[in-house]
């Protein structure tokens, strides 16, 4: 799918509400911390430090949040509670994958309780293996959006605006979205390595933890993912091979980095925004 077509889309979309999910609904509209989106490429997020080494953690220090909060929140909601996927269908010119700083932060700490002392980890690996996995859910999120938005192009109407629709009543189909998401995690989990050493076992430690749905991704499979995000195409249909490719393509880091994918033009990156809270320039404290 290229660059031309989610130009297309964003274009042609009617106006009228496109469907919010619960999860963003109570958690990201008026919400009590006031919040800076800025646009960030994907280097500078890895890069950029979310810790505060002389007083712990961000989200108890800066933003008068506990982390106990933000567990009972993630326990709830899951990833989506720390970053969220804005659709190019929606309203919104904001499309892309929002990064909540104190999501980042939040998760770093899970991944550093869960680590096995004897690797020692750093702060800054955690956060690393924070924001990767972070990043690769979401890619699953827009990986399905391109796959609906290719079936719309394939004649089918509004796929995914109906399957935004149906989410929203079928706790189910939600619930294999996320899985479908998390199993996207475990299929780049070659990019969950440190200093040579691979740490998709802490991720999926944690992922096995999370609610419903997002801890069911063992399940997904290169045969069932299609079906479980809503589209149904008999097997060996040279449509079914094409989304399947599609979506390979659509959900590695790669899209996130226009300057070192060569293959891909420039432009088609899918945008990334972090979610700062007021005032706060967290790189002071490199
Ligand atoms: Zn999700």
């Amino acid at each position: 799918m290229h660059w031309q077509q989610i130009l297309r889309i964003i274009e042609e979309r009617p106006q009228g509400e496109f469907p919010i999910l619960d999860c963003e609904r109570q958690f990201f509209t008026g919400r009590k911390i006031n919040r800076h989106p800025q646009i960030i490429t994907y280097d500078e997020l890895i890069h950029r430090n979310f810790s505060i080494p002389e007083d712990g953690n961000l989200v108890s220090a800066i933003a008068g949040v506990s982390l106990q909060y933000f567990h009972d929140v993630h326990q709830t909601w899951g990833d989506d509670a720390l970053a969220y996927y804005r659709p190019f269908h929606g309203q919104r010119n904001d499309w892309g994958i929002h990064i909540l700083e104190e999501g980042v932060d939040y998760l770093a700490t899970r991944i550093g309780d869960l680590a096995d002392p004897g690797f020692n980890l750093s702060r800054l690996d955690v956060e690393y293996l924070a924001k990767q996995k972070l990043l690769l859910h979401e890619l699953g999120h827009h990986a399905v959006e391109i796959s609906h938005s290719l079936q719309e192009f394939d004649g089918v109407r509004d796929s995914y605006r109906r399957h935004q629709t149906l989410q929203q009543n079928e706790q189910m189909l939600h619930q294999n979205e996320e899985a479908v998401c998390n199993w996207n995690v475990k299929r780049n989990k070659h990019k969950l390595k440190i200093r040579a050493l691979n740490h998709f076992n802490i991720i999926s430690d944690f992922m096995h933890m999370q609610p419903d749905g997002y801890n069911n991704f063992e399940s997904t499979t290169n045969q069932n993912f299609l079906e479980r995000i809503g589209i149904r195409l008999q097997p060996g249909l040279p449509q079914r091979d094409n989304l399947e490719r599609e979506f390979r393509q659509h959900s590695n880091l790669s899209r996130l980095k226009p300057r070192s994918a060569r293959s891909i033009r420039y432009g088609f990156a899918v945008p990334i925004y972090l979610h700062t809270i007021r005032g706060r320039d967290l790189r002071r404290n490199n």
